[in-house]
C-alpha cells in the first residue's frame, strides 16, 4: 500500500475541548472502485478536501454507507481498537443492501491499522477520550439516471473525540416519537446507510426544540413497539430482566448492543432480545418495575435515560439517576476498551 505523508502536520487540539467530530487528523485512507479494476489504488494520503462533479450519484440518490468505531491509547503507548472486524463485517452487509460492491475486510483492516500507527500521536489519552474512526463508501459515478453507481470511493477519516454528550454521563431525556418514522421492515433501517440519518433529522430537531436530547423511535406500522434511539440501541431493565428490542429488520444491529448482551449473559444476568411495546415500558414505570433504561452505541458507549415523554406525559426512570446495571456496563466496556480491565472476550485488537 502506498503511503504519502503530509508535509506539514497540524497542531493537536486541547484534549479537554475535543467535543465530537470537530477535528481531523493529518492523513486518511482512500481506495477507489470501478468494474474493470475492482477496488484499487488503496493508499494513505494527506487529509485534504476532495472535489466532485455535482452530478455525482451520492449527492442525488444517497447511495452511501458508513461505520463508526474507536481506538484508544494507554499509558504504555499501546493502541487498542474495539472489535474492528465487526464493523467491516457490518459494512459489507450494508453494502449488499445498498448495491455497493463488497470490500475485502482484511485489506481495509490492514489499511486502518497502518493509518492508526501513522496517526498514533492523535489518539488522545485523557479519560473519556478516544480516536473516532469513520470508514465510509460513497457512489462516485457522474450520472443522473437512477441506477446503482459503477464507481465508488472508500475512505477512512479519523477524529479525536471527547465525551459524546455535552453534560457527560448525565441521564438523558427522550421524546417517544409517535408520528415520524425512521425505518421500516424491508427498508434500510438495519443497514448503516447515510440516508437513514437524513430521514431522522426533522424529528430530532423538533424534539431538541422541546428540550429533549433524543428521539425514541417506535415501529413504523403500529407505532407500538420500541425500536431504537437516534444513533443508539435501546435497553430496559424491567423487573430484573434486561430487555432489548429484537432485530426485526428495521433496527441497526449495534456492536455495543451485541457486546452488552454478551457481557450480561456471561455475568449471570437475564438478557432477552424480544419485541418491547411502549405500553409495556409505561406500565412497568407506573408499577415501579422499570428499574433502568439506557441506550448503547459507539459514540456514547452507554447513555442512561432519566426521563421519557410519551403522548404529553413524563415518565421518570430510576428517579432520574443512572442505574446499577447501566453503570456496570459503562464501566466494564470502557474498562476493556482502555485496558483498565482484562479483555476476557478477545474484543480488543492491540497495535
Ligand atoms: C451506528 C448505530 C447504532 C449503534 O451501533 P454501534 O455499533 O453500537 O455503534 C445504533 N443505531 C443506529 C441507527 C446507528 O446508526
Amino acid at each position: 500500500m502506498k503511503i504519502i505523508k503530509a508535509e506539514k502536520l497540524k497542531e493537536k487540539p486541547d484534549q479537554s475541548k475535543l467535543g465530537f467530530g470537530k477535528y481531523f487528523t493529518d492523513h486518511m485512507f482512500t481506495m477507489r472502485y470501478n468494474p474493470e479494476q475492482g477496488w484499487h489504488d488503496a493508499k494513505i494520503e494527506p487529509y485534504a478536501p476532495v472535489s466532485f462533479d455535482l452530478a455525482t450519484t451520492v449527492f442525488h440518490y444517497a447511495q452511501g454507507i458508513f461505520e463508526g468505531l474507536k481506538a484508544f491509547r494507554n499509558e504504555k503507548g499501546e493502541i487498542r481498537v474495539f472489535r474492528p472486524e465487526e464493523n467491516f463485517k457490518r459494512m459489507n452487509r450494508s453494502a449488499e443492501r445498498m448495491c455497493i460492491p463488497k470490500i475485502d475486510e482484511k485489506q481495509v483492516l490492514e489499511g486502518l491499522f497502518e493509518l492508526l500507527k501513522l496517526e498514533r500521536d492523535w489518539i488522545p489519552t485523557a479519560p473519556g477520550t478516544a480516536l473516532y474512526i469513520r470508514p465510509s463508501i460513497i457512489a462516485t459515478k457522474i450520472a443522473l439516471g437512477v441506477h446503482a453507481s459503477t464507481e465508488y470511493l472508500f475512505f477512512i477519516i479519523l477524529s479525536p473525540v471527547g465525551s459524546y454528550y455535552a453534560h457527560g454521563l448525565a441521564p438523558t431525556k427522550l421524546l417517544v416519537e409517535d408520528y415520524y418514522t425512521r425505518a421500516t421492515v424491508g427498508g434500510t433501517g438495519e443497514s448503516k446507510c447515510i440516508a437513514n440519518y437524513a430521514v431522522s433529522l426533522k424529528a430530532g430537531e423538533e424534539a431538541e426544540k422541546k428540550g429533549f436530547d433524543q428521539v425514541l423511535w417506535l415501529d413504523a406500522n403500529e407505532k407500538k413497539y420500541v425500536e431504537e434511539v437516534g444513533s443508539m440501541n435501546m435497553f430496559f431493565v424491567i423487573d430484573g430482566e434486561v430487555v432489548t428490542p429484537a432485530l426485526v429488520g428495521s433496527i441497526l444491529p449495534g456492536i455495543t448492543r451485541k457486546s452488552c448482551i454478551e457481557l450480561l449473559r456471561a455475568n449471570g444476568y437475564k438478557a432477552t432480545e424480544r419485541r418491547v411495546s411502549i405500553d409495556e415500558v409505561i406500565e412497568a414505570q407506573k408499577n415501579g418495575k422499570l428499574d433502568e433504561a439506557f441506550g448503547t452505541g459507539t459514540a456514547a458507549v452507554i447513555s442512561p435515560v432519566g426521563m421519557m415523554e410519551y403522548k404529553g406525559k413524563d415518565y421518570v426512570v430510576n428517579g432520574g439517576e443512572m442505574g446499577k446495571i447501566t453503570k456496570w456496563l459503562y464501566d466494564t466496556i470502557t474498562g476493556i476498551q482502555s485496558g483498565r480491565l482484562e479483555d476476557k472476550y478477545g474484543w480488543v485488537v492491540k497495535l
